[in-house]
């Protein structure tokens, strides 16, 4: 059941309406990384998932998501409103002009939003990373997005947008590490075979590069996969017998 409160979660008072800069915000309204794709994705996620608590979680999360593409479409509202006193700038933004003025779902290039923006399904460790992922590039945009704004309302509404996207990282990370796998890559019922800690060095050209991510004792570091190529034949062994 919903119930719906005309207050917005954060107040929007836009003093300069600006449409060309409406037309970036519609990457948060109906983009791939905008507030209605983390809305659904968090929702939908939720039902498939049998933790009580992360269940409860990604509902709370997905109705404050909601709250947020509220705040998007009223920030579009109030930049494309007016637009007889500044028609000429209203119209340097082809989208408000074809469409009609507040938010429409779709992105600041026109294109549609399609759910195969949304990334879920089967699992809640693999759907909890695909949400920190999600938050990531929410976060990024909305990086953007304030560099370009110039009104201090927007700026304060958007502000306070990123740092709800921190929030809700920190709350996946700590969802996952309740379930010990933050760092644990592994889930589910498959064991991964003997090759699961040998990094392939295979794109090459001059100096390897090494990092924690293919150092010993952890990892193996194959040099020269070609060379070495028992390795590899052992990995396609391992595959077919596995
Ligand atoms: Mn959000
Ligand atoms: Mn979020």
């Amino acid at each position: 059941m919903f119930f719906h409160r005309k207050d917005l979660i954060v107040p929007v008072e836009v003093k300069n309406p600006d449409p060309a800069y409406a037309q970036f915000l519609l990457q948060q309204f109906g983009g791939a990384t905008g507030e209605l794709t983390a809305a659904l994705q968090y929702w939908v996620q939720s039902f498939h998932c049998d933790n009580i608590g992360i269940r409860d979680m990604l509902q709370d999360i997905a109705l404050e998501e909601f709250s947020h593409l509220e705040v998007v479409g009223k920030l579009i509202e109030q930049h494309t409103k007016g637009v007889d006193k500044i028609e000429a700038d209203a119209y340097r933004s082809p989208l408000f002009a074809l469409r009609g003025r507040g938010p429409h779902f779709i992105d600041d290039s026109g294109n549609s939003w399609t759910s195969s923006y949304i990334n879920e399904g089967g699992d809640v460790v693999r759907d909890l990373r695909a949400d920190i992922a999600a938050e990531g590039g929410a976060r990024q945009t909305y990086e953007e997005l304030l560099k370009r704004a110039k009104d201090d309302g927007t700026k304060r509404a958007l502000h306070h947008l990123l740092t709800r996207e921190i929030s809700h990282t920190k709350m996946f990370m700590k969802a996952l590490d309740s379930l010990g796998k933050l760092t644990e890559p592994a889930f589910g019922n498959v064991k991964p075979d003997e090759t699961v800690n040998i990094y392939y060095h295979m794109s090459s050209n001059g100096a390897p590069q090494r990092g924690p991510w293919n150092q010993e004792p952890e990892f193996t570091y194959i040099a020269d996969p070609v060379k070495e190529a028992g390795h590899l034949e052992h990995a396609g062994h391992a595959r077919r017998s596995g």
